[in-house]
């Protein structure tokens, strides 16, 4: 099936993780990949280009140059994201604004400047990364869930304004993905082998969710198959997020 096969589709976050293995599935699936990322290092097929999703004249050139180079903009997958942990009280303003300037507005750079070329396509789709932290009430992660639970809401206000033009706005929302962010975490823990058995314990299926798992729903979104999809926080958890 080949269900991008002709379109152009941007991946924020795309050199690594969730975001790499959605840029290869929409590749492997017929679309141009363009992985937007402060580290574009990736291989062919994919296309990488350097953009900081918190510096607004890096996104609207690096979108600019998308358009210049491949002629159209059909996909936007707003993936980039960090972390941060601890309760209310463990980060200070600083680094507030930082994970919300990389997590929300970040999305909100890409979308403007996406917007004018994505109104142009027959296919338009943007697919947000939420998370389940944004409703699941995870402890301690308020920065981090405070910022999906804005992503989660920006998600169905963009959803409500965009699809009369023909431009669906829709998320998924990944439990815990075996991803060099989680990889990283587990190794600064005394016994990452430990910590992730005991990870993996916590997960209703038993084990992490696959990269590749959140690419299938992120093509999915971005797909003809989900063709009257709108404004669907679509959750990759397990069932995590219903106990
Ligand atoms: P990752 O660290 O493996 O990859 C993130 C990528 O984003 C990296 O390539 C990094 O260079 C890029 N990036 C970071 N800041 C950027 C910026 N300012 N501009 C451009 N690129 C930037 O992480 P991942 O685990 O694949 O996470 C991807 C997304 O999935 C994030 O939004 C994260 O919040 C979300 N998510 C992850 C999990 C998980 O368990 N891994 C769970 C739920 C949601």
């Amino acid at each position: 099936m080949t269900d991008f096969e002709g379109l152009v589709a941007v991946v924020t976050g795309g050199a690594s993780g969730i975001g790499l293995a959605t840029a290869e599935l929409l590749a492997s699936r017929g679309a141009t990949a363009v992985a937007l990322d402060l580290n574009p290092d990736v291989a062919d097929p994919l296309v990488g280009i350097r953009a900081d999703v918190s510096d607004d004249e890096s996104v609207k050139a690096a979108i600019a140059e998308v358009v210049e180079r491949f002629g159209r903009l059909d996909v936007v997958v707003n993936n980039a994201g960090i972390g941060a942990q601890g309760d209310v009280a463990a980060n200070d303003d600083a680094q507030w604004s930082k994970v919300l300037d990389v997590n929300v507005l970040g999305m909100v750079r890409v979308s403007r400047a996406a917007l004018p070329h994505l109104r142009k396509s027959p296919s338009a789709a943007i697919v947000n990364t939420c998370s389940i932290a944004a409703w699941a009430g995870l402890p301690q992660r308020a920065l981090y869930s405070a910022s999906k639970g804005a992503v989660y809401s920006l998600t169905l206000a963009m959803a409500a304004d965009h699809v009369r033009e023909g431009i669906r706005v829709n998320a998924v929302a990944p439990g815990t993905a075996d991803t060099p962010w989680v990889g990283r975490l587990l190794d600064s823990a005394p016994d990452p082998a430990a910590e992730r058995a005991a990870l993996e314990a916590r997960q209703p299926h038993g084990r992490l969710v696959s990269a590749e798992e959140v690419a299938g729903a992120v093509a999915y979104l971005a797909s003809p198959l989900s063709g009257s999809t709108a404004g669907t926080i679509l959750a990759v958890d397990g069932g995590m997020h219903g106990l």
